[in-house]
């Protein structure tokens, strides 16, 4: 158990940390890590393109596989073009939605004010772009020069530690329902167990009592139920604007996982 521990920790200390969810993890890099260790194939994270894909080939002893590949072009250090976010700031509402999705929390602003991005951390992860409801959020080329790698690994282990805060600070909001819930479904126990093991990264602590004296099951369905309205909602006003077959599915898969939990 701890070779496997420290394996998951070793393939995650590869992955970009963009936790964008492009390697179909939407948590981020930590489960697609702890996937590739029950045998998932090491090619899909692509921000990492081909070096990490080899990297993880070697780590694993395993065949090399060709990166899944970035609507990017490629770098002179192997991977995918680095991207940025920008706001249209003249165009901002002020609704702080970008503020929850964004991993590394590189947004920053407050409700009804104009919110900007702190372009040094900004991972072009894309995260932020669908919850807004204004679309007033591009995405650019990150201009700087190439990290060399020892800043690249510098900066890996900043947004792994920005991600961590990050979840701490959104469980804490879920829990008391202050602000928009965006991405509420992340796996915090698998962070928090992890969180405990590296001295270096934020502790996760889930909170396991609420003030509303209810039952530790009663408080999880609240929760579970009050996740699945708001995905639904938000399917809701996206088809609203725009069908779409896969979307109308979710729909459809959230609508019955709804009432399961509400036993009807
Ligand atoms: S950076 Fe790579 S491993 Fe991490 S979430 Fe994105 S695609 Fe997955
Ligand atoms: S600002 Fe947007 S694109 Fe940049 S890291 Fe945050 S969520 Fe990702
Ligand atoms: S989601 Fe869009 S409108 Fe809302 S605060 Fe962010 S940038 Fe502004």
């Amino acid at each position: 158990m701890i070779l496997h521990t420290q394996l998951i920790q070793q393939i995650d200390a590869l992955l970009p940390q963009t936790q964008c969810g492009l390697c179909g993890h939407r948590d981020g890099c930590l489960p697609y890590a702890q996937s590739i260790v029950a045998g998932e194939a090491a090619n899909k994270c692509i921000p990492g393109g081909q070096p990490v894909a080899d990297e993880l080939a070697r780590l694993l002893n395993r065949p090399a596989l060709i990166a899944e590949q970035s609507v990017w072009p490629i770098q002179t250090d192997g991977r995918p073009q680095r991207m940025k976010a920008v706001i249209r700031e003249d165009e901002c509402i002020g609704c702080t939605k970008c503020i929850s999705a964004c991993p590394v929390d590189a947004i920053i602003g407050s409700a009804k004010v104009m919110h900007s991005i702190l372009t040094d951390l900004c991972t072009g992860c894309e995260l932020c772009i669908p919850p807004c409801p204004v679309d007033c959020i591009d995405l650019v080329e990150d201009i700087q020069i190439v990290p060399a790698e020892q800043q690249r690994i510098a900066e890996q282990d900043d947004l792994r530690s920005r991600y961590y805060a990050h979840i701490q600070r959104e469980e804490s909001r879920r829990l008391t329902r202050k602000g928009p819930v965006v991405r509420a479904e992340i796996d915090t126990q698998l962070f928090a167990q992890f969180s405990q093991k590296d001295t270096l990264l934020p502790n996760i602590q889930i909170p396991s009592n609420t003030e509303t004296a209810v039952s530790s099951i009663d408080a999880k369905s609240t929760i579970e139920l009050a996740k699945v309205r708001s995905q639904l909602k938000k399917l809701e006003k996206q088809l609203a604007v725009r069908p779409d077959p896969i979307k109308q599915q979710q729909l459809i898969d959230l609508q019955k996982q709804l009432n399961n939990l509400q036993g009807t």
